[in-house]
């Protein structure tokens, strides 16, 4: 089994505070196979991880985290941007004409940019759309606690289960995780189409620790303290997350 994060943020993002080569050391250090860096209508992050991928030894997948005039729509496999502002059906057709696929983050909840139930529910039906939406998170690091309205509705949904980190810090890539049979990209989007994949969500509590350590590097990055996030010391109490402390999640489940 692959383990992939495809909903992850870099500094192309208004709102997040990782360069693109920190993004790809942590996504080694905790052990994936595939990741998508998926910035607020944005590609250029995206594109850079795929240059420098070869040098740290790991999968990227082209995407971007679309703004539809229904809420966010996570774009993967895609060559060029769908511009923000569409319906949820046109953003799905121009990614399909290109090739690609997407995913439902964060859905389901009441909070902004979050798609509905009935947009979901309806571009599933659309013969324009059909075929290019292909998964929904189930788990999402970011919005852990409204997630568990979208897990009991995406039992009966026909799209792939998907546990990703929405990190916009580099140290939260990885906390949220696919796993999927193989190892690469293209095995990954077999397993999506196939609707065989499997969510390992982060199961610690987001602490407020974690929300205090964004508001400070956003803070820096704004009054253009540092460019580059990863510079800027991590405090005690927000260890990255480590291959152990997923281990000891793994280990945890395993006991109960
Ligand atoms: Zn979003
Ligand atoms: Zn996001």
């Amino acid at each position: 089994m692959g383990t992939a994060d495809l909903h992850i943020h870099s500094i192309y993002s208004h709102d997040a505070t990782t360069t693109v080569r920190a993004i790809l050391k942590q996504a080694v250090d905790v052990e994936l196979n595939v990741i998508a860096i998926t910035d607020h209508d944005e590609v250029r992050g995206s594109l850079e991880a795929q240059q420098l991928a070869p040098e740290y030894g790991i999968e990227v997948i082209p995407g971007a985290e679309v703004s539809t005039s229904e809420g966010h729509l996570v774009a993967l496999f895609i060559k060029t941007l769908p511009p923000a502002g569409m319906s949820l059906v046109d953003t799905l057709v121009n990614i399909g004409k290109q090739g690609g696929i997407a995913i439902v983050p964060h859905p389901f909840n009441n909070l902004p940019h979050s798609l509905s139930m009935e947009s979901v529910l309806g571009a599933l039906t659309n013969p324009r759309a059909k075929g290019v939406l292909k998964g929904i998170e189930t788990h999402n690091m970011g919005t852990q606690n409204f997630d568990k309205v979208a897990r009991k509705i995406a039992v009966y949904l026909p799209l792939a289960k998907i546990a990703a980190s929405d990190a916009h810090v580099y140290w939260a890539v990885g906390a949220g995780r696919t796993e999927f049979p193989g190892k690469t990209a293209q095995e990954l989007r077999i397993a999506l189409d196939r609707n065989n994949t499997v969510p390992i969500p982060y199961e610690e509590e987001f602490s407020a620790r974690a929300i205090l350590s964004w508001v400070r590097r956003i803070t820096m990055r704004r009054f253009g303290y540092a460019s580059d996030a990863r510079s800027i010391s991590t405090p005690v109490s927000t260890q990255p997350i480590t291959n152990s402390m997923i281990r000891k999640i793994r280990k945890k489940k395993d006991d109960t």
